[in-house]
């Protein structure tokens, strides 16, 4: 039996997603993680031990495995008996989804990667990759609150497509990028633009705690053989503001990895954000539209899903 057959099993209506999704999630106060199918969770550490199926503990493990990990968890999948897969499985609503990936080793960032926010920026095309990097401290996971720093006046967001690297290499040819990329996931460059564009130097405006959400899974990379051709959009209280296709890239994916390759040692766990569209608050017409306290930011990517968390003012204490 094929997998593609068993997720039919679990209940797929017309039109639902059968993409393979892996979320990190907490539930009882344990963390976990598994393939999110429709509504629910199945917790692949839960299959390998019924199963007495050797498997990593956590989802960091996995990614370390690069592809073959990948591999190793649908077929995990596929031996798995029907009441086995059962269960193992949670409700998505009674599960907190996690950012993916906690603890990234790097997470970098294109600067002007698409041609019509370069456009709507008033800026050139870049000749070579602009990046800056954010610290780890910034993840936050879905439905968890970007933190509105009490010193910042123009608050903004960012829709992006991140890459989640699953092997170490270094000068990777463009033909080989596929086998060093684990997935892909939907990641928000939240940034203070009084401060970005005040320093020039980007890197304190987007660094803030809080300033990198992600999630709400990643898409294993053999889902999306062609990532240079996703809608993507972002709302904001519901209101579209981003509405864009990765092929407004102006480095491709796969292009980028290689050209950061050539750079620095690319890790698994890595974390690629490849650059935003246009329709950022910032150079919205007639006037600038940031987000305050209160407001529902969500990023929305085909074949992964929708990142949402709310805008909060930060305590005073
Ligand atoms: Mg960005």
């Amino acid at each position: 039996m094929n997998f593609s057959l068993r997720v039919s099993i679990v209940g797929d209506n017309a039109g639902r997603s059968r993409e393979l999704k892996l979320v990190r999630y907490l539930h009882s106060g344990v963390e976990s993680y598994g393939f999110l199918i429709n509504d629910e969770v199945v917790g692949l550490p839960v299959l390998s031990k019924v199963l007495r199926h050797p498997f990593p503990l956590n989802l960091e493990r996995l990614i370390s495995l690069g592809v073959e990990g990948a591999t190793a968890a649908e077929e995990l999948m596929r031996i798995s008996p029907e009441d086995v897969r059962r269960e193992a499985s949670l409700r998505v609503g009674d599960v907190t989804l996690l950012a993916p990936v906690l603890s990234p080793p790097k997470i970098i960032c294109l600067g002007l990667n698409y041609r019509d926010h370069a456009e709507e920026a008033g800026a050139k095309i870049p000749k070579n990759l602009i990046i800056f990097m954010k610290p780890r401290t910034a993840i936050v996971g879905p439905n968890e609150s970007i933190v509105y720093p009490s010193f910042v006046k123009k608050l903004d967001y960012e829709a992006e497509l991140a890459v989640v690297m699953g092997r170490r290499g270094k000068n990777i040819p463009v033909s080989d990028v596929e086998k060093h990329v684990f997935g892909y996931t939907a990641f928000n460059d939240v940034s203070a633009r009084d401060i970005q564009f005040g320093d020039k130097q980007w890197t304190r405006g987007k660094s803030f705690d809080t300033f990198a959400p992600m999630g709400p899974c990643i898409t294993l990379a053999k889902q999306i053989p062609n990532p240079n051709n996703l809608w993507m959009r972002t709302r904001v209280n519901g209101e579209v503001r981003q509405n864009s296709s990765t092929r407004n890239m102006v480095f491709s994916v796969y292009e980028v990895v290689h050209q950061l390759s050539r750079v620095m040692t690319l890790e698994p766990g890595d974390v690629i954000a490849t650059g935003t569209p246009a329709g950022v608050a910032a150079f919205m017409k007639p006037h600038p539209r940031y987000l305050s306290p209160g407001d529902m930011v969500e990023v929305e990517i085909e074949k992964i899903g929708t990142l949402r968390n709310a805008v909060a003012k930060e305590s005073q204490n």
